[in-house]
Protein backbone atom coordinates (compact mmCIF):
# COMPACT_ATOMS: atom_id res chain seq x y z
CA UNK A 1 0.00 0.00 0.00
CA UNK A 2 1.07 3.15 -0.61
CA UNK A 3 1.47 6.67 1.24
CA UNK A 4 -1.56 7.72 -0.85
CA UNK A 5 -3.85 4.75 -0.59
CA UNK A 6 -2.70 4.56 3.26
CA UNK A 7 -4.13 8.13 3.35
CA UNK A 8 -7.32 7.80 2.13
CA UNK A 9 -7.86 4.52 3.64
CA UNK A 10 -6.95 5.11 6.77
CA UNK A 11 -7.18 9.07 7.96
CA UNK A 12 -9.41 11.14 5.32
CA UNK A 13 -12.45 11.31 6.53
CA UNK A 14 -15.72 13.97 5.41
CA UNK A 15 -15.50 16.99 7.80
CA UNK A 16 -18.59 18.71 8.75
CA UNK A 17 -17.58 22.34 10.28
CA UNK A 18 -14.08 22.86 8.73
CA UNK A 19 -14.57 24.59 5.42
CA UNK A 20 -11.99 22.24 3.83
CA UNK A 21 -9.94 18.81 5.12
CA UNK A 22 -7.27 16.17 4.10
CA UNK A 23 -6.63 16.21 0.51
CA UNK A 24 -5.36 19.98 -0.37
CA UNK A 25 -2.11 21.65 0.26
CA UNK A 26 -3.90 23.13 2.64
CA UNK A 27 -7.03 22.30 5.36
CA UNK A 28 -9.10 25.40 6.37
CA UNK A 29 -10.51 26.35 9.42
CA UNK A 30 -13.02 28.61 10.27
CA UNK A 31 -13.09 29.82 14.01
CA UNK A 32 -16.74 31.47 15.05
CA UNK A 33 -16.81 35.25 15.26
CA UNK A 34 -15.45 36.41 17.88
CA UNK A 35 -13.63 33.47 18.57
CA UNK A 36 -9.46 33.44 18.75
CA UNK A 37 -7.47 29.85 17.41
CA UNK A 38 -6.31 27.98 20.64
CA UNK A 39 -3.41 25.94 18.75
CA UNK A 40 -1.73 23.41 20.85
CA UNK A 41 1.45 20.55 19.10
CA UNK A 42 2.44 17.25 20.97
CA UNK A 43 4.71 15.02 19.81
CA UNK A 44 4.78 10.84 21.29
CA UNK A 45 8.11 8.94 20.03
CA UNK A 46 8.29 5.31 20.78
CA UNK A 47 10.36 3.83 23.94
CA UNK A 48 10.06 7.56 25.08
CA UNK A 49 6.48 8.32 25.35
CA UNK A 50 4.63 4.95 24.67
CA UNK A 51 5.95 1.39 25.17
CA UNK A 52 6.46 -0.10 21.58
CA UNK A 53 3.74 -3.22 23.01
CA UNK A 54 1.16 -1.19 23.97
CA UNK A 55 -2.61 -1.19 21.88
CA UNK A 56 -2.52 1.05 18.72
CA UNK A 57 -6.26 1.74 19.75
CA UNK A 58 -5.09 2.89 22.98
CA UNK A 59 -2.20 4.65 21.27
CA UNK A 60 -4.52 6.16 18.89
CA UNK A 61 -6.84 7.63 21.92
CA UNK A 62 -3.56 8.69 23.58
CA UNK A 63 -1.87 10.58 21.08
CA UNK A 64 -5.34 13.13 21.02
CA UNK A 65 -6.02 13.24 24.69
CA UNK A 66 -2.47 14.50 25.82
CA UNK A 67 -3.79 17.60 22.97
CA UNK A 68 -6.96 17.80 23.57
CA UNK A 69 -5.92 18.22 27.56
CA UNK A 70 -4.01 21.21 26.33
CA UNK A 71 -7.20 22.92 25.11
CA UNK A 72 -9.23 21.80 27.98
CA UNK A 73 -6.37 23.57 29.83
CA UNK A 74 -6.93 26.77 28.07
CA UNK A 75 -10.67 26.41 28.34
CA UNK A 76 -10.69 26.27 24.30
CA UNK A 77 -13.22 24.09 22.74
CA UNK A 78 -11.97 21.59 20.00
CA UNK A 79 -12.22 22.21 16.55
CA UNK A 80 -10.02 20.26 14.47
CA UNK A 81 -6.40 18.56 14.49
CA UNK A 82 -3.60 17.67 11.98
CA UNK A 83 -1.95 14.40 12.03
CA UNK A 84 2.27 13.65 11.34
CA UNK A 85 3.60 10.15 11.19
CA UNK A 86 6.34 8.41 11.01
CA UNK A 87 5.73 4.53 10.18
CA UNK A 88 8.38 1.67 9.84
CA UNK A 89 6.01 -0.29 7.91
CA UNK A 90 2.82 -0.55 6.53
CA UNK A 91 1.05 -2.19 8.91
CA UNK A 92 -2.48 -2.66 7.72
CA UNK A 93 -3.95 -4.15 11.79
CA UNK A 94 -1.29 -1.46 13.31
CA UNK A 95 -2.94 1.04 11.52
CA UNK A 96 -6.90 -0.18 11.61
CA UNK A 97 -6.49 -0.56 15.58
CA UNK A 98 -4.92 3.20 15.67
CA UNK A 99 -7.08 5.04 13.57
CA UNK A 100 -10.12 4.05 15.47
CA UNK A 101 -8.95 4.73 18.80
CA UNK A 102 -8.16 8.13 17.17
CA UNK A 103 -11.27 8.63 15.72
CA UNK A 104 -13.57 7.28 18.50
CA UNK A 105 -11.85 10.44 20.55
CA UNK A 106 -12.50 12.66 17.88
CA UNK A 107 -15.85 11.95 17.34
CA UNK A 108 -16.68 12.18 21.01
CA UNK A 109 -15.08 15.73 20.89
CA UNK A 110 -16.14 16.88 17.40
CA UNK A 111 -12.74 17.63 16.76
CA UNK A 112 -11.90 17.17 12.78
CA UNK A 113 -8.61 15.36 11.47
CA UNK A 114 -8.08 18.31 8.88
CA UNK A 115 -4.70 17.05 7.30
CA UNK A 116 -1.25 15.96 8.15
CA UNK A 117 1.93 14.33 6.88
CA UNK A 118 3.01 10.73 6.27
CA UNK A 119 6.38 9.36 6.17
CA UNK A 120 8.93 6.05 6.52
CA UNK A 121 10.63 6.37 9.64
CA UNK A 122 10.86 5.02 13.64
CA UNK A 123 7.02 5.16 15.08
CA UNK A 124 6.57 8.87 16.10
CA UNK A 125 3.45 10.41 16.23
CA UNK A 126 2.90 14.27 16.00
CA UNK A 127 -0.54 15.35 16.39
CA UNK A 128 -1.79 19.63 16.59
CA UNK A 129 -5.15 20.42 17.33
CA UNK A 130 -6.71 23.85 16.99
CA UNK A 131 -9.73 24.78 19.12
CA UNK A 132 -11.22 27.95 19.64
CA UNK A 133 -11.91 30.29 21.93
CA UNK A 134 -13.98 33.98 23.07
CA UNK A 135 -11.31 36.34 22.49
CA UNK A 136 -9.56 37.41 25.77
CA UNK A 137 -11.39 34.61 27.48
CA UNK A 138 -8.33 31.83 27.33
CA UNK A 139 -7.62 30.13 30.86
CA UNK A 140 -3.69 31.32 31.18
CA UNK A 141 -0.70 30.08 33.32
CA UNK A 142 -0.49 33.80 34.80
CA UNK A 143 -3.66 34.69 36.29
CA UNK A 144 -3.15 32.65 39.88
CA UNK A 145 -3.37 35.64 42.97
CA UNK A 146 -2.24 35.41 46.59
CA UNK A 147 -5.30 34.01 48.39
CA UNK A 148 -6.51 32.02 45.24
CA UNK A 149 -7.58 28.18 46.18
CA UNK A 150 -5.84 25.60 44.32
CA UNK A 151 -7.88 22.68 42.86
CA UNK A 152 -6.56 19.81 40.98
CA UNK A 153 -9.30 17.47 38.76
CA UNK A 154 -10.11 13.54 39.09
CA UNK A 155 -7.07 11.65 40.24
CA UNK A 156 -3.07 11.85 39.91
CA UNK A 157 -0.38 9.43 40.50
CA UNK A 158 -2.06 6.39 38.85
CA UNK A 159 -1.03 6.33 35.08
CA UNK A 160 2.81 6.43 36.92
CA UNK A 161 1.79 3.32 38.81
CA UNK A 162 0.94 1.71 36.13
CA UNK A 163 4.56 2.74 34.17
CA UNK A 164 6.04 1.26 37.66
CA UNK A 165 4.67 -1.73 37.61
CA UNK A 166 5.40 -2.16 33.53
CA UNK A 167 8.89 -2.09 34.49
CA UNK A 168 8.83 -4.33 37.59
CA UNK A 169 9.28 -1.65 40.48
CA UNK A 170 5.87 -2.01 41.91
CA UNK A 171 3.71 -5.46 42.17
CA UNK A 172 -0.31 -4.81 42.08
CA UNK A 173 -3.75 -6.17 43.13
CA UNK A 174 -5.19 -7.08 39.37
CA UNK A 175 -8.11 -4.29 40.34
CA UNK A 176 -5.32 -1.73 41.25
CA UNK A 177 -3.36 -2.81 37.99
CA UNK A 178 -6.03 -2.61 35.37
CA UNK A 179 -7.45 0.81 36.65
CA UNK A 180 -4.15 2.39 36.74
CA UNK A 181 -3.23 0.63 33.00
CA UNK A 182 -6.41 2.62 31.85
CA UNK A 183 -5.04 5.78 33.05
CA UNK A 184 -1.92 5.45 31.66
CA UNK A 185 -2.96 4.27 28.25
CA UNK A 186 -6.81 5.86 28.13
CA UNK A 187 -6.44 9.12 29.75
CA UNK A 188 -9.59 11.40 29.60
CA UNK A 189 -8.80 15.38 28.84
CA UNK A 190 -10.71 17.88 30.85
CA UNK A 191 -12.55 19.52 27.88
CA UNK A 192 -15.75 20.01 28.95
CA UNK A 193 -14.57 21.38 32.73
CA UNK A 194 -12.24 23.08 31.01
CA UNK A 195 -14.53 24.89 29.25
CA UNK A 196 -16.90 25.34 32.44
CA UNK A 197 -13.85 27.07 34.33
CA UNK A 198 -14.01 30.06 32.02
CA UNK A 199 -14.52 33.12 33.96
CA UNK A 200 -14.02 30.87 37.28
CA UNK A 201 -10.84 29.91 36.96
CA UNK A 202 -7.56 32.35 37.64
CA UNK A 203 -5.21 30.30 35.82
CA UNK A 204 -5.31 26.92 34.77
CA UNK A 205 -2.89 24.46 33.32
CA UNK A 206 -2.83 20.69 32.68
CA UNK A 207 -1.04 18.05 34.46
CA UNK A 208 1.78 15.96 32.13
CA UNK A 209 4.81 16.12 34.16
CA UNK A 210 3.79 15.95 37.62
CA UNK A 211 1.82 18.03 39.99
CA UNK A 212 5.03 20.06 41.79
CA UNK A 213 6.55 20.49 38.46
CA UNK A 214 3.48 21.64 36.59
CA UNK A 215 2.12 23.54 39.30
CA UNK A 216 5.87 25.56 39.78
CA UNK A 217 5.36 26.70 35.67
CA UNK A 218 1.53 28.44 36.97
CA UNK A 219 3.33 30.19 39.64
CA UNK A 220 6.34 31.68 38.07
CA UNK A 221 3.92 33.01 35.04
CA UNK A 222 1.71 34.30 38.18
CA UNK A 223 4.70 35.63 40.33
CA UNK A 224 3.36 33.96 43.32
CA UNK A 225 3.47 30.98 45.33
CA UNK A 226 1.77 28.26 47.27
CA UNK A 227 1.10 26.17 49.82
CA UNK A 228 -0.10 22.38 49.36
CA UNK A 229 -1.49 19.94 51.78
CA UNK A 230 -0.05 16.54 51.37
CA UNK A 231 -2.81 14.87 53.42
CA UNK A 232 -4.64 14.71 50.22
CA UNK A 233 -2.28 12.45 48.49
CA UNK A 234 -4.59 9.56 49.29
CA UNK A 235 -7.79 10.96 47.49
CA UNK A 236 -6.02 11.77 44.85
CA UNK A 237 -4.68 8.35 44.04
CA UNK A 238 -6.94 6.49 42.40
CA UNK A 239 -5.54 2.94 42.58
CA UNK A 240 -6.27 2.40 46.50
CA UNK A 241 -9.15 2.33 46.02
CA UNK A 242 -8.72 -1.19 44.41
CA UNK A 243 -6.96 -3.06 47.24
CA UNK A 244 -3.69 -1.34 46.74
CA UNK A 245 -1.51 -0.20 50.06
CA UNK A 246 1.49 2.16 49.78
CA UNK A 247 3.62 3.78 52.07
CA UNK A 248 2.56 7.33 52.59
CA UNK A 249 5.62 8.96 51.07
CA UNK A 250 5.52 6.39 47.94
CA UNK A 251 1.70 7.69 47.56
CA UNK A 252 2.50 11.42 47.51
CA UNK A 253 5.73 10.87 45.49
CA UNK A 254 3.11 9.19 42.57
CA UNK A 255 0.56 12.19 43.22
CA UNK A 256 2.82 14.95 43.40
CA UNK A 257 5.73 14.24 41.51
CA UNK A 258 4.07 10.91 38.86
CA UNK A 259 2.75 12.96 35.32
CA UNK A 260 1.22 11.17 32.32
CA UNK A 261 -1.79 12.77 34.37
CA UNK A 262 -4.01 14.80 31.90
CA UNK A 263 -5.60 16.61 34.46
CA UNK A 264 -6.42 19.72 35.18
CA UNK A 265 -4.26 21.73 38.17
CA UNK A 266 -6.49 25.39 38.50
CA UNK A 267 -6.54 28.25 40.75
CA UNK A 268 -9.63 30.52 41.62
CA UNK A 269 -10.75 32.76 44.65
CA UNK A 270 -12.16 31.53 47.47
CA UNK A 271 -15.56 33.48 46.37
CA UNK A 272 -15.32 31.11 43.61
CA UNK A 273 -15.96 27.89 45.26
CA UNK A 274 -19.24 27.58 44.79
CA UNK A 275 -19.04 28.60 41.00
CA UNK A 276 -15.83 25.57 40.93
CA UNK A 277 -18.08 22.95 42.37
CA UNK A 278 -20.94 23.88 40.19
CA UNK A 279 -18.78 23.51 37.04
CA UNK A 280 -17.48 20.20 38.11
CA UNK A 281 -21.26 19.08 38.92
CA UNK A 282 -22.36 20.22 35.57
CA UNK A 283 -19.28 18.22 33.90
CA UNK A 284 -19.28 15.28 36.13
CA UNK A 285 -15.57 15.56 37.32
CA UNK A 286 -14.23 15.28 40.28
CA UNK A 287 -12.76 17.87 41.82
CA UNK A 288 -10.43 18.82 45.00
CA UNK A 289 -9.20 21.93 46.73
CA UNK A 290 -5.34 21.20 47.44
CA UNK A 291 -4.39 24.06 48.26
CA UNK A 292 -3.30 27.67 48.17
CA UNK A 293 -1.92 30.41 46.56
CA UNK A 294 0.81 32.79 48.56
CA UNK A 295 1.94 35.91 47.75
CA UNK A 296 5.62 34.48 48.51
CA UNK A 297 7.93 32.32 45.77
CA UNK A 298 8.26 28.94 45.99
CA UNK A 299 5.91 25.97 46.82
CA UNK A 300 5.53 24.38 49.99
CA UNK A 301 4.32 21.28 51.23
CA UNK A 302 2.29 21.11 54.50
CA UNK A 303 1.55 17.80 56.53
CA UNK A 304 -1.52 17.37 58.79
CA UNK A 305 -0.40 19.35 61.21
CA UNK A 306 0.55 22.15 59.09
CA UNK A 307 4.07 21.38 59.48
CA UNK A 308 6.47 21.69 56.14
CA UNK A 309 7.40 18.97 54.25
CA UNK A 310 10.76 19.12 53.02
CA UNK A 311 12.03 15.59 51.60
CA UNK A 312 12.54 15.82 47.78
CA UNK A 313 10.11 13.85 45.96
CA UNK A 314 11.42 10.91 43.76
CA UNK A 315 11.13 12.51 39.70
CA UNK A 316 11.47 15.63 41.31
CA UNK A 317 14.61 17.09 41.87
CA UNK A 318 14.19 20.93 41.65
CA UNK A 319 11.54 20.78 44.06
CA UNK A 320 11.32 23.94 46.25
CA UNK A 321 13.03 26.05 43.51
P1 LIG B 1 2.10 17.82 0.62
O1 LIG B 1 2.87 17.23 -0.52
O2 LIG B 1 1.41 19.09 0.31
O3 LIG B 1 2.88 17.82 1.89
P2 LIG B 1 1.07 15.27 1.13
O4 LIG B 1 1.28 14.59 -0.15
O5 LIG B 1 2.05 15.05 2.23
O6 LIG B 1 0.89 16.81 0.85
O7 LIG B 1 -0.37 14.89 1.69
C1 LIG B 1 -1.51 14.87 0.85
C2 LIG B 1 -2.73 15.26 1.66
O8 LIG B 1 -2.94 14.27 2.64
C3 LIG B 1 -2.62 16.59 2.38
O9 LIG B 1 -3.89 17.20 2.37
C4 LIG B 1 -2.24 16.19 3.78
O10 LIG B 1 -2.71 17.14 4.72
C5 LIG B 1 -2.94 14.86 3.94
N1 LIG B 1 -2.26 13.92 4.84
C6 LIG B 1 -1.03 13.37 4.72
N2 LIG B 1 -0.78 12.52 5.73
C7 LIG B 1 -1.88 12.55 6.55
C8 LIG B 1 -2.23 11.91 7.75
N3 LIG B 1 -1.40 11.06 8.38
N4 LIG B 1 -3.43 12.20 8.28
C9 LIG B 1 -4.25 13.07 7.67
N5 LIG B 1 -4.00 13.68 6.54
C10 LIG B 1 -2.81 13.44 5.97
MG1 LIG C 1 3.54 16.42 2.97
Amino acid sequence: MGEFDLIARYFTRPVRRSPLGVGDDCALLQPGPGMQLAVSTDMLVEGRHFLSTVDPRALGHKALAVNLSDLAACGARPLAFTLALALPQVDEAWLEGFSEGLFALADAHACELVGGDTTRGPLAINITVFGEVPAGQALLRSGARPGDDLWVSGTLGDARLALEAFRGTVSLPQAAFEAARARLERPTPRVALGLALRGVASAAIDVSDGLLGDLGHVLRRSKVGATLEAGCAPRLLDALRHGLALPPERIEDLVFAGGDDYELAFTAPPGRRAAVEAAAAATGTPVLRIGRVDAEPGLRLHDAQQRPLTRRFAGFDHFGA
